[in-house]
C-alpha cells in the first residue's frame, strides 16, 4: 500500500522507506552487533525497563536504552565514541528483566569489542589488562590487604594466581591469543 502523502517531501520520503535510517547511520552496525552479541537487539521497543533496572543509571548519564536505540538506527559512531559505553557493570539486571528477552548487556559487550577494534578504550580498562597480565587480578592483592588477611587468620595471599603463580603462564597465553596486552601497550604508549 502506498504511503499517505503529507505534502512534506522529507516526511514523505521517510514514510516511503520502511527501513528509514538517519544519514549518519551504518546499516552494517546492527548486523555486526547481532553477530557478536547473538541477541535480537533490533526487537527492542524502547520500554525503558533496562534503564530502570540499571544500577549505573542513577549514578551517571549512562542510559542502556539509548544504546539499544543507537543499535536499531545503526548509529555506530555515536555509540562507540560515547564514554558512557564503559559505565555498564555487566550485572545483567537489564537482561534478566527485558520483556523482549533481549540481553542488552551482550549488546554493550559487542559495542565495546567494536570500539576496541578502533582503539577507543578508556585508559583505566587498558591498565586493568596490564594488571591481569602481571598478576591474574584486575585488583591485585597489596600489603594492607595481606596484613588484614593475616589478622583474620587467613593466608596472606588468596588461593588464586597470587598463590599458584604457575598458572600465570596460562593466563598470559589467553591474553596474548587476543593480542590484548600488546594492543594495550601500544594504545597507552601513543
Ligand atoms: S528492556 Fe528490552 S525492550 Fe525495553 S528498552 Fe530495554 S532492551 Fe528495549
Ligand atoms: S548489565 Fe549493564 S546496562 Fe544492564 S543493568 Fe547492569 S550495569 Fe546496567
Amino acid at each position: 500500500m502506498a504511503a499517505k502523502s503529507y505534502n512534506n517531501p522529507e516526511l514523505d520520503q521517510k514514510l516511503k522507506d520502511s527501513y528509514y535510517r538517519p544519514d549518519d547511520s551504518n546499516p552494517e552496525f546492527s548486523t555486526e552487533i547481532l553477530k557478536t552479541s547473538r541477541t535480537l537487539a533490533n526487537m527492542c521497543y524502547q520500554c525503558g525497563t533496562c534503564t530502570g533496572s540499571c544500577p549505573s543509571a542513577p549514578r551517571s548519564s549512562y542510559r542502556i536504552r539509548k544504546f539499544m536505540r543507537r543499535n536499531v538506527f545503526g548509529l555506530e559512531n555515536e555509540a562507540l565514541t560515547d564514554p558512557d559505553l564503559w559505565l555498564c557493570t555487566t550485572c545483567y539486571s537489564c537482561s534478566d528483566r527485558c520483556p523482549r528477552d533481549i540481553a542488552p548487556t551482550d549488546v554493550i559487550m559487542a559495542m565495546r569489542n567494536l570500539a576496541f577494534k578502533r582503539d577507543i578504550v578508556p585508559k583505566n580498562f587498558l591498565m586493568t589488562v596490564k594488571l591481569i597480565y602481571d598478576s591474574g587480578h584486575g585488583v591485585p592483592n597489596n600489603d594492607a590487604n595481606r596484613a588484614a588477611r593475616v589478622r583474620l587468620g587467613l593466608e596472606a595471599d588468596p588461593p588464586t594466581t597470587h598463590k599458584y603463580t604457575e598458572y600465570m603462564e596460562g593466563v598470559r597465553k589467553i591474553i596474548d591469543s587476543y593480542n590484548l596486552k600488546a594492543d594495550a601497550d601500544r594504545i597507552l604508549g601513543e
